[in-house]
């Protein structure tokens, strides 16, 4: 009887496994004939009434059974799931011949630039680059710097107050100058710059902006004299705009500085003989400085009967504007990925 009913399984497997052309199909076969119900599951349930002697003999051709369906089941499943990751592969096949996305390389904003190149240049003279608090104290930004509360000096600069008029966004870089002369404790030379961002009152335009960079530098020491500021002015200005570059003082006033003289460079664009950038004039002002009041020196720590020293501030956008023929300050600011892209153009030129 079980003879007659594993024969007839095993005639059914010889034809089962041909023409399968899916997984779906193969796993209905294995629910067929191994599942719950299946027709090798019902074999083997048939050991129960087979008499003793025949036990061994059954279990041998039940086996044989078994590892037909599982040789054709493993080797069709294998065939399957290749010829499906094939498929897989070439219905996603990449082309590498394609171009690839360009991605854009970051250019540096052109007053980094200016700074950096300002830095190198007073590096090589020996300067420190100092940084200092952007949210500064007004006896810094004005108290130390010979600027008493009250003094008409403090209405041309707008000043952003921060808190009860003793905290403020400074006006300039100059109270940088004053913690450095006061953590000198008053006994060593200095040779400082510190470039930053400085903040007034003023309404956006042209050449107007809330917030700029100044380039802010000082030296004390023993027997400094206008002549040291001239010399050290002239080397920075040949560095920047070429070695044909001439210099010259003009008288000026500043509360911080006596003598006061706003500094020129000859028009790099006409040679001094006069166009629309020099106004005609050959020369163009490029910065503010003079020889540090002695208020300042000895609100800081410093006996002016010993010493002296020059102070002097570049406004770093003027710098670029003038050496990069700018003629919006507002182009520093509103990051336009386009000027900056052209900046660092003409840097490549
Ligand atoms: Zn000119």
């Amino acid at each position: 009887m079980y003879k007659e009913k594993i024969a007839e399984v095993k005639k059914s497997l010889s034809n089962v496994f041909t023409n399968i052309s899916d997984l779906k199909t193969l796993e209905n076969i294995r629910i067929e004939y191994m599942g719950k119900n299946g027709k090798i599951t019902e074999l083997s349930s048939m050991i129960k009434e087979i008499p003793n002697e025949d036990k061994k003999d059954f279990g041998i051709a039940l086996n044989e059974v078994k590892n037909i369906f599982n040789e054709n089941f493993e080797k069709i499943k294998k065939e399957l799931e290749e010829k499906a990751i094939n498929e897989k592969l070439v219905k996603e096949a990449v082309d590498v011949t394609l171009p690839g996305t360009k991605i854009k390389n970051g250019a540096p904003n052109i007053l980094e630039k200016i700074i950096e190149e300002v830095e190198s240049v007073f590096m090589s003279m020996g300067y420190d680059v100092v940084d200092g608090p952007e949210i500064e104290e007004d006896h810094y930004n004005f108290e130390l710097l010979n600027i008493p509360k009250g003094h008409p000096a403090r209405d041309a600069q707008d000043t952003f107050y921060v808190k009860d008029e003793d905290y403020l966004l400074r006006s300039q870089t100059s109270p940088v100058q004053a913690r450095v002369m006061l953590a000198s404790g008053g006994d060593k030379p200095i040779r400082m710059i510190c470039p930053g961002k400085t903040y007034r009152r003023d309404a956006d335009d042209a050449t107007h902006s809330h917030q700029f960079m100044q380039i802010e530098g000082l030296l004390v020491d023993k027997d400094v004299s206008l002549s040291d500021l001239k010399g050290t002015f002239d080397v920075i200005a040949k560095k920047l705009f070429g070695e044909d570059c001439v210099t010259r003082f003009r008288p000026s006033y500043y509360q911080f500085t006596e003598p006061s003289v706003e500094t020129d460079i000859s028009c790099f664009a006409c040679k001094g003989k006069g166009c629309s950038l020099c106004k005609n004039t050959g020369w163009i002002t490029v910065s503010g400085a003079g020889i540090v009041h002695p208020n300042v020196l000895r609100n800081c720590g410093y006996d002016p009967k010993v010493w002296t020293g020059f102070a002097f501030g570049f406004g770093a956008e003027r710098l670029a504007m003038l050496k990069y023929g700018i003629n919006d300050i507002r182009t520093f600011y509103q990051t336009d990925l386009r000027e900056l892209e052209n900046f660092d153009r003409r840097e490549d030129d």
